[in-house]
């Protein structure tokens, strides 16, 4: 029987970064869950609805692949869900000590599902949410970064949010 892996993440939003670990986490794994975590101790921009929605628009059409939300522990939805690996994605040296911090600490706490971390593509290398949504917030073209779903879904949350919004919710500063 094949392995079940979790991607988990905040993907706020999700962007091509996220979308090539997935694709290439799919291509390894039977099944691929990706699961967006809802309460995150970072300030967010989308809702965690508005989050998932975005994920499964991007995924709708990849047959291992689901959509999940989860709250809690990430070894404990891995556990739920019958999955034996995480799937985490590696940038610069500064995810390095945050992966591998985090991968020790969740073996700890369940031995038993491995974390496996693939190294981004050269073009993704400086991607990240915080990114998409600082360029986003000035009215910057973030075409190249993520789907057109996304792009409109930023476009009409800084449109509800107000004209002059350019302050961004920072997550951590690895983001
Ligand atoms: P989290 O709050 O769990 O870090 P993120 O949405 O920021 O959630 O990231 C989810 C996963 O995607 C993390 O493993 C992160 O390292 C990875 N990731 C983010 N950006 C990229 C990228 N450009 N290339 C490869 N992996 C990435």
């Amino acid at each position: 029987m094949g392995i079940t892996a979790v991607f988990p993440g905040t993907f706020d939003p999700i962007h091509h970064g996220h979308i090539d670990i997935a694709n290439r986490g799919a291509a390894i794994f039977e099944r691929l869950i990706v699961a967006v975590y809802d309460k995150p101790l970072k300030s967010l921009l989308f809702s965690p609805e508005d989050r998932l929605a975005l994920v499964r628009a991007v995924f709708n059409s990849h047959s291992n692949v689901e959509i999940v939300g989860y709250s809690g522990l990430t070894v404990d939805f891995c556990e739920q869900v019958g999955a034996k690996a995480i799937l985490r994605g590696l940038r610069v040296f500064s995810d390095f000590e945050h992966e591998f911090r985090m991968a020790l600490a969740n073996h700890r706490l369940s031995p038993g599902v491995e974390v496996v971390a693939l190294v981004t593509r050269e073009q993704h290398t400086f991607l990240s949410s915080t990114t998409v949504r600082e360029i986003a917030a000035l009215g910057g073209n973030v075409s190249s970064m993520v789907p057109p779903v996304v792009e409109e879904a930023l476009k009409r949350r800084f449109k509800e949010l107000g004209e002059g919004q350019t302050v961004v919710p920072m997550t951590a500063l690895r983001d």
